[in-house]
């Protein structure tokens, strides 16, 4: 079953805005709805929702989460290929590559650029981290200690600054 949007929703659009496959209708101020057949399950509208009006695929209402705490995407440079499949994926231009950083090249690393993410405009939709062959991306909370660990990681490799930055 995909995401389904209750009457408690008031028709701020702001889940529309979010949705990768453009699953959400409506006209603002009314009830919107998702269509089934194309969510893809992503769950990147539940966590905008001011009104607790959306269900996940099992009927679990969403929670509304703080935006430091949102889900993004996450590269795990040393298993990046440079591949691209990302880059095509993604609906909203988050992802463009990069020279790889010195540090992770003379480590032996396996690609000359290097997927990077714009934190700011990811939502989270998880179309990268389905596309990647590589296992490279992922889709985190921010607030996960997975995330904390490989943000700090990441910096090092840039050199102090953060890959967004470095963008
Ligand atoms: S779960 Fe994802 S794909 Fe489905 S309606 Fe929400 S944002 Fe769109
Ligand atoms: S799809 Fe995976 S391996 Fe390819 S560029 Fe993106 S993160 Fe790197
Ligand atoms: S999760 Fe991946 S595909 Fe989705 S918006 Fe973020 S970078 Fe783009």
């Amino acid at each position: 079953m995909a995401f389904t949007i209750i009457d408690s929703c008031t028709g701020c659009s702001a889940c529309e805005r979010r949705c990768p496959t453009a699953a959400i209708h409506g006209i603002k101020k009314e009830m919107y709805y998702i269509d089934a057949n194309l969510c893809i399950d992503c769950g990147a509208c539940g966590v905008v929702c001011p009104d607790d009006a959306i269900l996940d695929t099992v009927g679990v209402l969403c929670q509304q989460v703080k935006a430091q705490q949102r889900p993004k995407a996450f590269v795990q440079l040393e298993k990046c290929t440079g591949c691209v499949y990302c880059v095509n994926s993604c609906p909203f231009d988050c992802i463009t590559m990069e020279q790889a950083p010195s540090l992770l090249i003379g480590a032996g690393g396996i690609a000359t650029t290097v997927a990077v993410v714009d934190l700011k405009k990811c939502t989270g939709c998880t179309c990268c981290e389905l596309d990647c062959p590589y296992d490279a991306i992922h889709i985190w909370r921010q607030d996960d200690e997975r995330a904390k660990v490989l943000d700090t990681h990441n910096k090092q490799l840039w050199g102090g600054s953060s890959s967004t930055e470095a963008a």
